[in-house]
């Protein structure tokens, strides 16, 4: 390959989210001179702009008027008044929202850096709601013993998005949109640089750097039911999986409690922080059954059994009975309009309903990947359970896992996670540029093996019939939806990890139609289907031998959580038999934050 072909810069950032743009950003920040960032989809595309509920931090801006109770209207917090919420508070619903499985240091620094990195959005010029006197404004979410997802409406995401978006363009960081990461080059724990398509032309071009971050976002499209935008396909996890960096935590999948009824569409737990009921066939606010104190707002893992429950049970709406109801009528028009827009246009659009007078169908949704590629709180990834670095390779945001969420995140902690160690990650890496960090020479052309690949899925079938991608991405979902799904027990997960494994030999097989090089999306799709296989069989092996039940991972087969063994993460290193497990431990203040029991 011709020199001339080579990109180089002193730092590539893949992803364009909340995470990888922060990061971007922070590293021009702290005097780095030549940042890239790669991103498969326009920037503004990824899916941090679709998040809609709010931030968390404890600003004390509102507080519940007196003698309403846990569910009554919030007013602004008078100035001289008694604050009602702290870090201290941020953290410790943090930690029992993870199931006690999130690392504690992570979640203090997380926590504390709420505050400062939404102001600094704030600095920025970022458009929140607000509150009479013109403070940010806060609602009520799910897990969280105070209102604290600071909010625009219901478009966070896309306002958060677009302020940092700007910032970077700002700061000179140099975008490539619509580019596809295909392989890390990592040698010897040393990360050199990624592969990656300009999706425009189909050139496949090395990219050489001093730094790379991952910030490439979740995985909820391997299930069939999901709220995540198509791009999202893990296929950062599986590159770095692929490139030898274990994966950690990964049977931990968040199903969203409301998703729209057959589509997945998130429907933002904002609906219920507003006050939002859900109802089943009978009428009954069901959640009474479950989680008498927090009702709707308990913790997602929770609501979304509980809703499982009812439809398992026969209590479901709809025709098949798969769906819950979703009352907001009692909240009025005003208060929908005003921060429920984009809810009430998406139920109009895709069921038809409309929340103002109608019952909204939804059910649950594969929403959250808690598990990821192991980092530290500076975002640099660790190769194994002594927290061994792999030199020069950074990751933040949702497809790494720092462990903030343990196993199970609380609705709002996720823009912060993305935010606050995207920030931080820049930060580290600045450091490590400036410290003296060269490039490292490259053995051979790491372009090869992509170009094998793709060349394969382009050429002949053989007995001039291949597999169709789409149909196997279709089979992965329906059984990672039926056998890897909210409840699992060995029997069902065997079935999965068979299923996947007899998937990725039939995609083997699997063809193109489409041989052309400009915008293939028929590749393209194949590569991610490919990714999707690949980390679903860690999932399936990290979820079989989790003998408990944790935060999401819950088996009906082993239904308590068993500390005394499991109070532990998963890691998952790839080898020629599939994934190999080892385990590493959870760091906890035994004095101040000792496990307890969970109950909400
Ligand atoms: C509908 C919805 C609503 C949500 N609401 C909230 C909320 O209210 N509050 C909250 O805290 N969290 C919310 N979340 C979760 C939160 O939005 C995400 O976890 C977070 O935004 C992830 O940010 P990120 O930067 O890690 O990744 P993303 O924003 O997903 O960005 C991933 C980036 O990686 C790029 N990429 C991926 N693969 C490749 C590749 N192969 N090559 C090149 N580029 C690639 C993509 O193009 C994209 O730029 C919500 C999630 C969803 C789906």
């Amino acid at each position: 390959m011709a020199p001339s072909d080579v990109i180089t810069h002193d730092v590539i950032v893949v992803g364009a989210g909340l995470a990888g743009t922060w990061a971007a950003m922070s590293a021009m920040e702290a005097g780095v001179r030549d940042v890239g960032v790669l991103s498969k989809l326009h920037p503004l595309r990824s899916h941090s702009g679709a998040a809609q509920g709010g931030i968390a931090a404890a600003l004390n801006n509102v507080r519940p008027v007196a003698g309403t109770g846990p569910r009554g209207p919030l007013e602004q917090i008078p100035p001289d008044a008694e604050p009602i919420d702290s870090w201290e508070l941020h953290m410790f619903d943090t930690i029992k929202g993870s199931d006690w499985l999130g690392d504690q240091d992570a979640i203090e620094i997380m926590v504390k850096d709420a505050i400062d990195i939404v102001y600094a959005y704030e600095h920025m010029g970022c458009v929140f709601s607000r509150t009479p006197d013109g403070r940010i404004a806060q609602r009520r979410f799910g897990g969280h013993s105070t209102p604290r997802a600071n909010y625009a409406a219901d478009w966070t995401g896309h306002v958060l998005l677009h302020t940092i978006h700007e910032q970077a363009l700002k700061h000179g960081v140099k975008f490539y949109s619509e580019w596809f990461a295909l392989d890390l080059i990592v040698e010897d724990r040393v990360c050199k640089g990624v592969v990656a398509m300009n999706i425009q032309t189909g050139a496949i071009i090395p990219m050489r750097a001093k730094a790379v971050m991952f910030g490439t976002g979740g995985y909820g499209r391997a299930w069939k039911i999901t709220s995540n935008a198509t791009a999202n396909t893990g296929d950062g996890v599986a590159i770095a999986y692929n490139a030898g960096i274990p994966l950690m935590d990964m049977e931990f999948v968040q199903f969203h409690p409301t998703g729209l009824y057959r589509h997945g569409i998130l429907m933002s737990e904002a609906c219920r922080g507003e006050g939002g009921y859900l109802l089943n066939k009978a009428g009954e606010r069901f959640m009474e059954r479950y989680a008498p104190d927090k009702m709707e707002l308990a913790p997602r893992d929770l609501v979304s059994r509980s809703e499982q429950r009812e439809i398992d049970e026969g209590r479901g709406v709809e025709e098949d009975g798969q769906g819950i109801y979703l009352d907001l009528r009692h909240l009025g028009r005003d208060k929908i309009m005003e921060r429920l827009p984009q809810v009430r246009d998406i139920a109009l659009k895709f069921v038809g309903v409309d929340i103002i007078d109608g019952l909204c169908p939804i059910q649950p949704t594969a929403h959250y990947s808690m598990g990821g590629i192991p980092a530290n709180a500076d975002g640099q990834v660790i190769a194994d359970a002594e927290g061994t670095p792999v030199i020069g390779l950074y990751a933040a945001g949702e497809c790494a896992c720092i462990s903030v969420h343990g196993a199970n995140r609380l609705g709002t902690n996720s823009l912060l996670d993305a935010s606050v160690f995207g920030r931080r990650a820049g930060y580290a890496i600045a450091e490590f540029v400036k410290g003296g960090a060269a490039l490292q020479p490259v053995e051979g052309d790491p372009a090869a093996p992509a170009q094998r690949r793709i060349a394969h899925l382009m050429s002949d079938p053989p007995g001039g019939k291949g597999e169709s991608w789409a149909a196997l991405a279709r089979a992965l979902k329906e059984t990672m939806t039926v056998n890897a799904g909210i409840f699992r027990d060995e029997a069902r997960l065997k079935t999965a990890l068979a299923d996947i494994r007899a998937l990725q030999e039939r995609f083997e097989r699997a063809r193109v139609m489409d041989r052309s090089r400009r915008f293939n999306t028929d590749v393209l799709g194949a590569i991610e289907t490919e990714n999707l296989l690949i980390f679903s069989e860690v999932i399936a092996v990290s979820a079989l031998e989790r003998t408990e039940s944790r935060g999401a991972h819950a088996r009906t087969d082993y239904p308590k959580r068993d500390d005394e063994n499991w109070l532990r993460h998963t890691l998952a290193h790839k080898t020629p038999d599939g994934p190999a497990l080892s385990y590493k431990g959870v760091t906890i203040d035994w004095e101040k934050y000792p496990p307890q029991e969970r109950k909400y």
